[in-house]
């Protein structure tokens, strides 16, 4: 499997070792007109970003710290979706590398055992009538050690190591970048609907007491359902149910 198999997804590669972020350098390729499935791959990121500009720790060699470009012919509406669909290849993905324990945390993040293993940053540009291109960022930890955790992550990341599992980070993005493809072409073909029920399957979110922190508003309840948009439905002590198009959900301990 070290063969690239994909008929676009990273048909068009560059590799930097050190950049601010994978994304930025995506952005300014598909401003000048890099087709899709174009990926960037970065061996360090000394300016990583999560959501919100929260920083993402990206040390050299430790990780698959890649951007991929997208051009969906679908709404923009459907953009953050994306996000979804991503965490599903990846899961798939990470199944066929061995390690079989991740699941999904609405919206963006995968987790091993409470512990972020992988962070998705999806950025658009665009019109509200069209898509010009996507830009997915994905983070992965493979090599990081416990002890090269910095302290502000220390409890709240894993990596593959940590995991007991041994990748080759050129057949992991071998692996990722198939089933990227693959589920991105269903997506096309189909839309969304089997794709979020398969991230229902993987989701770790579902089904559990949460807090949901949107802005201006913190609460608590129970997540019960994804809609077909990719919002959470959340269950609140009263029995009404708010969706939650944005913002910041975590899993309150049983
Ligand atoms: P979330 O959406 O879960 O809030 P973000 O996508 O905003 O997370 O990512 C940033 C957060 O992820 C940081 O605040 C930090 O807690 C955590 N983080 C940063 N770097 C890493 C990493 N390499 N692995 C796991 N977690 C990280």
């Amino acid at each position: 499997e070290s063969v690239l198999t994909t008929k676009t997804f990273g048909r068009n590669y560059h590799y930097v070792p050190s950049v601010e972020s994978s994304n930025s350098v995506a952005r300014e390729l598909a401003a000048q007109g890099a087709p899709e499935g174009t990926v960037v791959v970065v061996e360090e990121q000394v300016a990583g970003r999560g959501r919100l500009n929260r920083g993402w720790f990206s040390p050299y060699g430790k990780g698959l710290w890649f951007s991929i470009v997208l051009r969906p012919s679908f709404l923009p509406i459907e953009a953050p979706k994306c996000t979804l669909m991503a965490a599903v290849a990846l899961i798939k993905a990470f199944r066929r590398l061995g390690l079989n324990t991740a699941g999904i945390k609405w919206p963006n993040d995968i987790l091993v055992n409470g512990r972020k293993l992988v962070g998705i940053l999806t950025e658009m540009n665009g019109t509200m009538e069209a898509i010009a291109y996507i830009v997915m960022g994905i983070g992965i930890n493979t090599g990081s050690t416990q002890d090269e955790l910095p302290e502000f992550i220390k409890d709240v990341a894993t990596s593959f190591a940590m995991e007991g599992v041994e990748v080759d980070r050129r057949e992991a993005l071998n692996v990722i970048l198939e089933e990227m493809e693959k589920q991105y072409n269903k997506v096309l073909a189909e839309g969304f609907d089997s794709t979020l029920a398969e991230w229902k399957e993987f989701s770790i979110t579902l089904g559990k007491d949460v807090e949901v922190r949107a802005p201006g508003n913190t609460y608590e309840g129970k997540a019960v359902d994804l809609d077909r948009d990719g919002n959470l439905m959340i269950e609140r002590a009263d029995g009404s149910v708010d969706r939650v198009v944005a913002g910041d959900v975590s899993i309150r301990p049983a």
